[in-house]
């Protein structure tokens, strides 16, 4: 076939072709290339049906799965030593798929009191207009035990809690639930499997916002699950059906933070120990919430759960000045930035009423023991002395 004009040669010249000279050259690419293609080509239909029948490997459509999807996966698989990952568009995309893979009308889920904003409201609200029944757990309320009922097909817990960071008994709640048959999901964004691996703890599926520390760097929305392979195959048709993959450029870019993650959790945790133990010392400052630290109640269950002595970045204090300070500070710091995120190369303060928890009740706040005074901090990459001056800083201006 000859393409003659100028359209069909600027079309058809440097296409996906090029890639079949390449892969059979002498030389590979370092790293994996970014595939930007909504769809691959097959000589005949029969290539098509393999794909489709498992008989061969290979990619069709980009939504269903694509090769930078795949790469960025097993690197997640590889840090948390699972048999498989999966990588969505979002955090929340990761979570309501692996929620509605498990459930169907009329059933029924445990799930802990404090979780992440979006994730209590879609747990609250939302699941409801499916024909879904939520129980928390929590004082007064009841264990996974007592409120687990014939119905009910998930149980779904945080590793660190925001912003008190508590920390449960993963290895407990996994023998609760799998002593009742029911699979336990854990949110593990907080700690990264650089500091806790739920899976390893006896968790069927964890889940993750890689907006926060997997990618690491403040630049992506992504989530991710793992797990065994025959447990994510129906959150993979969930993510085929819905369309929530994650395109190729956050892929590799996620891909590529994934190499230091190791580096920046070791990093991240130190710089919060510091920064804790100095925030405890600080007369302006009523109490910290850290699970490093030996003033916390979840220390043991922490120190017993997670790797190599770390406790991650994430902290939180309640400043005795109230709402006043907290607003104070936000202003005075210079250098740490009010962002309604976390887990980023910097430093960055957050404030629970006005952004993660702002849809919560009063009655839920008081119960979650978030206040108008307390602020988190995601302790950064930084020089840990700086963090300090700068939080010394600002608090001298309150
Ligand atoms: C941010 C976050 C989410 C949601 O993730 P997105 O990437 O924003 O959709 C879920 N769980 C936790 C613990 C989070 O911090």
């Amino acid at each position: 076939m000859a393409w003659d004009g100028i359209s069909s040669r600027l079309i058809h010249s440097g296409d996906g072709q090029f890639q079949r000279r390449l892969a059979a050259s002498a030389s590979l690419p370092e790293t994996f290339p970014l595939y930007l293609t909504s769809v691959f080509t097959f000589g005949d239909a029969g290539a098509v049906d393999a794909i489709y029948e498992k008989k061969a490997e290979g990619y069709i459509y980009s939504r269903m799965a694509s090769p930078n999807a795949d790469a960025a996966a097993s690197v997640i698989a590889a840090a948390e030593d699972s048999e498989d990952a999966l990588v969505f568009s979002s955090g929340m995309a990761a979570i309501a798929a692996t929620v509605l893979s498990l459930v169907q009308a009329g059933d029924h889920l445990v799930a802990s009191p404090v979780l992440y904003g979006g994730a209590r409201e879609f747990f609250a609200n939302e699941l409801r207009r499916f024909g879904v029944e939520v129980s928390f757990t929590g004082p007064g309320r009841g264990t996974v035990a007592s409120l687990a009922r014939p119905n009910t097909r998930l149980v779904y817990t945080e590793t660190i809690s925001n912003p008190l960071m508590q920390v449960p008994d993963i290895r407990e709640l996994a023998g609760e639930a799998g002593r009742l048959g029911i699979p336990l999901v854990v949110d593990n964004t907080f700690a990264t499997p650089a500091v806790a691996r739920p899976l390893a703890l006896g968790a069927d599926v964890a889940v993750y916002s890689a907006t926060k520390y997997l990618g690491g760097h403040s630049d992506i929305i992504a989530g991710a699950v793992t797990g065994n392979r025959d447990r994510l195959e129906g959150i993979r048709r969930f993510r085929i059906l819905y369309g929530t993959i994650l395109g190729p450029v956050e892929c590799r870019l996620l891909a590529r933070s994934l190499r230091t993650l190791d580096l920046r959790m070791a990093r991240h945790s130190e710089n919060g120990l510091q920064v804790a133990l100095f925030l405890e010392s600080h007369p302006k400052v009523e109490k910290v919430f850290y699970p490093g630290l030996a003033s916390s109640p979840s220390r043991a269950v922490a120190a017993r759960q997670f790797l190599n002595g770390r406790f991650g970045g994430m902290l939180s204090f309640n400043l005795r000045g109230g709402e006043k300070d907290a607003l104070a500070l936000i202003r005075a710091i210079g250098g740490v930035p009010f962002a309604p995120s976390l887990a980023g190369a910097a430093a960055t303060l957050s404030y629970a009423v006005k952004t993660s928890h702002r849809l919560y009740s009063p009655l839920d706040l008081a119960e979650a023991g978030i206040t108008a005074g307390q602020l988190r901090l995601s302790v950064g990459l930084e020089d840990a002395g700086d963090i300090v001056t700068a939080l010394e800083d600002g608090l001298r201006c309150l």
